[in-house]
């Protein structure tokens, strides 16, 4: 059965960040190739990801390099900046305190594995949420912004991102 627009929109972030398997990418992609309404929404959400990957991989300096004209935007990148700082703080204290908890050697190596699984945890949802913010700026884009701000509480419930992504569910 052929998808709807709003299938596809369910699939559109996972497909950007090339996570379907070859079959749903290839529907995706067939129904791209028609659907101009979705083919919108997913430049929108390209170019969100990408600015939440500078952001995140440049750290914060690079972060006057962006230039975003409206004042609206400008006010959702420094929001961005501070999630961004909010989760290095995260991951640092993270770190620190397990470290501080260890004083068994042989439990090392676990530790050491659910410090990396905390980590990898916090980064994919500050990630996920500064797209979102980003992404909230396209009306079109409301039904993906709530459903993945209920995908980052329900896959990463501990992480200070889905306390923030509960707060901005609709
Ligand atoms: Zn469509």
């Amino acid at each position: 059965m052929e998808k709807s627009c709003e299938d596809i929109e369910q699939m559109l972030v996972d497909y950007a960040d090339g996570q379907l398997s070859p079959s749903d990418s290839s529907e995706v992609a067939k129904h791209l190739a028609r659907c101009e309404h979705c083919r919108r929404l997913l430049a929108g959400l390209q170019k969100s990801l990408e600015l939440a990957g500078v952001i995140w991989a440049d750290g914060l300096a690079e972060i006057d390099n962006i230039r975003i004209p409206a004042t609206r935007k400008t006010r959702r990148i420094r929001w961005t900046r501070y999630a961004a700082i909010a989760a290095s703080i995260l991951l640092v204290v993270t770190a620190s305190v397990v470290w501080r908890t260890l004083v068994r050697p042989e439990e090392t190596e676990i530790t050491f594995a659910e410090i990396e699984r905390k980590i990898t945890e916090s980064a994919s949802a500050a990630r996920l949420l500064a797209a979102m913010e980003l992404l909230a700026e396209y009306p079109d884009a409301q039904a993906i912004v709530n459903q993945q701000y209920r995908y980052i509480v329900e896959i990463y419930p501990e992480t200070t991102a889905a306390n923030e992504a509960k707060l901005r569910m609709q």
